[in-house]
């Protein structure tokens, strides 16, 4: 074994042999030293961390390429139906500590490392995260393929292999900066290319009209479609699925040798550099003509190659049937479209089926609406989907004709079937050319008219669709609307996170089932009050505590106590989600702390406030809300007065891996949007599991874990989604007289209490009369007062330790229905109609 250097000692005692299925810590350490030894991807003479992770990651998907096979195997004989879930993002974070933990091996490969003189907790911070996704929606997806395996679901999920993820988050004294994250630096290790699975997709071009009348797209240009697959391990089950991301690449044929060797190297390869462009970047900036241009051919992308899939595969496991029929189509493939990003798989669908199949439109019309369902995630009229007809028309000109066409029909239905319904029709018509120039296509109108289900992410949420967003289409398609309340896997979410607290747990319950049948935990309510399991919880919860601590210290330089209470909000930065309120809130403690004598402020319940989340590059107030946090940390961090009983601390580059360190440890989390804005939340999930306390508003799914873990162990303030609108009227007349405390936290900040920056474009924002033209419309002012006397209670609860432990684990017993488990079982059963296909 020649290539230690570092481990040399160690790593030279095992020998490199091969072992594809290895159980035993042995065998797994020699197929670790196999890898490094046979898998070319670094020189021969090392074997420090870095290598020691890649060959380990390589010596996992041996594993899992066996259970991979047989799991596709298993459903290509059994044909059962089978869900395909289209997203453009996928959150999934590190795979390692999930991948062993599923297979039920973290032991015996912490074993083989160890007889390779490494750590295991060492090695799996060597990976990089997958952050194909933004947030909320992509962790979503990811969590959804976790329990599709772990539930023995027939089931894909299909999206695009970004090269560039989510951005770096680098903080400096200007605030946020952004900086490309290259996950795939080095490679993946956990990618598989499928070389044969390749797929062309067209863009631009015209729509040929044949004498018989049938209509075909032609021209324009053609990048091929190349498949990349993650196997997905299920817990405790030999079955693994496939996430298949798609990689953009112009074939050899498109690259012009003449003119490269005439020196024009750019003309020469323009399909090739476009090709690049289309998996370049998740989410390419979409303020210019071009951007747009670029995010919609990422869409079609996705749609036209996962359909394609779907159907050779449809027609793969039919063959030697001579006598199938399309119609047997939908038995056999569901769709979702997860939000309406993936919408183009609709009329796709249809071109496929009536241009290739030969359908005709009654058919092909049957066939899509009985396959496609579509899941809404947000109410927010400036994030639902409108594209501008002309450049659709220019990128993909057959799509716009089936589109107008099922427009054409559905007014036509309307009319003829609806009359009452007919003035309604200008809000839920799919195309709209209200303003001549610029006429749209709206995405959730042409999701809605054409999935046989829509559903919401929250019971609030859900209801909201119906009696608002949606409402015309509710009058006409009751049964259509669903509830489908977001759920988390727990494995990754205190499983493989929280070993100590999941220890517990199993002990206390006296089985480990829990994991896969979550509702289990409300077995730890009659522990509650028990002083034994208070002092193992609060070890656990310490020991975690000490790890975050030692974590904001090498990423911040900030030294914390874990005496104090970890008062944690991170998620995407937005003015929604009020990350500002949270600050303000802090401000006014700050200022309030340095108004007290010695002896008043050692009353205080001492706190870290630690906020942290990515802003969008050109959002400008959340940046400067990122930007605020820093610079009220750096003075209130810096002032010894104070800064026993406070400390403020933006955690930098928030994503699923930081997510891990921080939720285990948290005691309060912060989840305050204003009522009505947030379709779920899924943080909200993991932290109270992890037996943190939330302080909240009576939004997204926080409705439900209130409705869970109690009234009494949740700290809740703020308007009513109800309230609301009435609320921003009275705003915009003038009506609202602001509460002395925030004027107060406001006219601090004005003063330069925190700095030079100029926050009054930020602050006004605030004001009923701002430049900003919403007048506070996320009411900031209105809940501030009740928002301070809720962290009031908080205080006085963190003072009584039984109290507050009590409240920690009735938290956590009462998350058993937040289980990603739970949630994907009711979209088989309600929207897919698939049932489990285990392996045997
Ligand atoms: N971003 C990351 C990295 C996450 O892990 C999560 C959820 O855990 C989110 C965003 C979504 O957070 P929220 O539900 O608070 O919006």
């Amino acid at each position: 074994f020649p290539m230690a250097t570092t481990k040399e000692t160690n790593a030279t005692k095992v020998p490199a042999i091969a072992h594809p299925l290895a159980e035993e810590s042995s065998e797994i350490a020699s197929n670790i030293a196999y890898h490094a030894r046979y898998s070319p991807h670094f020189s021969p003479l090392k074997f420090d961390p870095e290598q020691a992770y890649y060959a380990t990651a390589e010596s996992v998907l041996d594993l899992l390429i066996q259970r991979w096979n047989e799991t596709y195997l298993h459903f290509h004989r059994i044909d059962p139906k089978q869900t395909y879930y289209l997203s453009m993002e996928y959150l999934q974070g590190r795979a390692l500590t999930n991948a062993i933990g599923n297979l039920g091996a973290s032991g015996a490969y912490a074993d083989a490392l160890n007889k390779l003189g490494h750590e295991l907790e060492e090695i799996v911070e060597q990976e990089k995260d997958a952050a194909l996704g933004n947030g909320g929606l992509g962790r979503l997806a990811s969590c959804f393929l976790d329990s599709m395996a772990t539930l023995n679901l027939p089931a894909w999920g299909y999206g695009l292999r970004y090269r560039y993820g989510l951005f770096k988050q680098r903080i400096s004294k200007e605030g946020q900066e952004e900086v490309a994250e290259d996950w795939l630096e080095k490679f993946s290790p956990w990618e598989v290319v499928r070389h044969d699975v390749v797929y062309p997709i067209r863009f631009f071009g015209h729509v040929e009209i044949s004498p018989t009348g049938s209509r075909k797209w032609v021209g324009g240009e053609i990048i091929q479609a190349l498949a990349y697959d993650v196997p997905i391990p299920g817990y405790k089950t030999k079955n693994t699925i496939s996430l298949r991301l798609w990689e953009a690449k112009a074939s050899a044929e498109d690259f012009n040798l003449f003119q490269f060797n005439e020196g024009q190297y750019e003309s020469a390869s323009q399909l090739h550099s476009r090709a690049q462009q289309i998996c370049a970047v998740l989410y390419p900036g979409d303020a210019t003509e071009n951007g747009k241009m670029l995010r919609l051919k990422q869409q079609f992308f996705l749609c036209s190659a996962s359909l394609q899939d779907i159907i050779m595969r449809f027609k793969e496991r039919r063959s030697g049937n001579m006598t199938w029929k399309w119609s047997e189509f939908p038995s056999k493939v569901a769709v979702q479209l997860n939000d309406t990003h993936p919408t183009l798989a609709i009329p796709e669908l249809m071109r496929l089926l009536m241009d290739d199949e030969g359908l005709g439109w009654d058919e092909a019309w049957d066939v899509t609406t009985r396959t496609v369902a579509y899941t809404n995630h947000t109410v927010l009229p400036e994030a639902l989907e409108k594209w501008p007809q002309a450049i659709m028309y220019k990128l993909l000109p057959r799509h716009m004709e089936i589109i107008e066409e099922i427009d054409k029909r559905f007014m036509a239905m309307i009319r003829s079937s609806l009359n009452a319904m007919e003035s309604k029709l200008p809000a839920m018509q799919i195309l709209d050319s209200s303003n001549p120039l610029k006429p749209v296509v709206r995405m959730a109108n042409l999701c809605v008219v054409s999935s046989h289900t829509v559903n919401g992410v929250a019971q609030l949420h859900s209801d909201i669709l119906k009696s608002e967003l949606f409402a015309d289409f509710f009058s006409i398609w009751p049964t259509k609307f669903q509830n489908k309340t977001n759920g988390i896997t727990p494995r990754r979410w205190i499983r493989f996170c929280s070993p100590e607290l999941s220890d517990i747990i199993t002990k206390w319950l006296k089985t480990d089932e829990w994991i896969t049948n979550f509702d289990l935990l409300s077995g730890l309510r009659q522990f509650a009050g028990n002083e034994e399991l208070h002092a193992e919880w609060a070890s656990a919860k310490m020991a975690n505590k000490q790890r975050l601590a030692q974590y904001v210290l090498h990423v911040t330089g900030v030294t914390i106590d874990p005496n104090s209470l970890f008062d944690i909000q991170v998620k995407r930065i937005h003015e929604y989600k009020r990350q500002l309120l949270n600050i303000l809130g802090t401000v006014y403690r700050y200022k309030k702390l340095k108004e007290m004598t010695v002896e008043e402020r050692n009353k205080m319940t001492s706190r870290t406030v630690m906020i942290g989340g990515k802003a969008f590059s050109t959002y400008t107030n959340a940046k400067r809300i990122v930007k605020l946090v820093n610079d009220v940390g750096a003075v209130v961090n810096n002032d010894p007065e104070v800064n026993n009983y406070l400390k403020v601390v933006f955690i930098p580059n928030y994503n699923v891996s930081v997510a891990e360190i921080l939720i285990p440890g948290s005691e309060l989390s912060q989840h305050i949007s204003t009522a009505g804005m947030e379709a779920s939340g899924t943080s909200n999930m993991k932290f109270s599991l992890n037996g943190c306390i939330i302080i909240g508003t009576l939004d997204g799914a926080n409705v439900e874990i209130r409705e869970e873990i109690g009234e009494d162990n949740f700290f809740l303030f703020g308007a009513k989604a109800d309230e609301v609108p009435r609320l921003r009227k009275e705003r915009e007349k003038g009506l609202f007289n602001p509460d002395p405390r925030f004027e107060e936290a406001k006219q601090f900040i004005r003063s330069g209490a925190f700095g030079s920056y100029d926050y009054n474009p930020l602050l006004d924002s605030l004001e009923g009369n701002s430049g900003y033209g919403r007048g506070d419309y996320f009411l900031v002012g209105h809940d501030f007062p009740s928002y301070i006397e809720a962290q009031s209670s908080v205080d006085e609860a963190y003072k009584d330790r039984r109290r507050w432990l009590k409240m920690s684990i009735l938290s956590t017993a009462g998350s058993g229905k937040f289980s990603s488990d739970r949630t994907i079982s009711q979209y088989a059963k309600d929207i897919w109609d698939i049932t489990a296909c285990p392996v045997p």
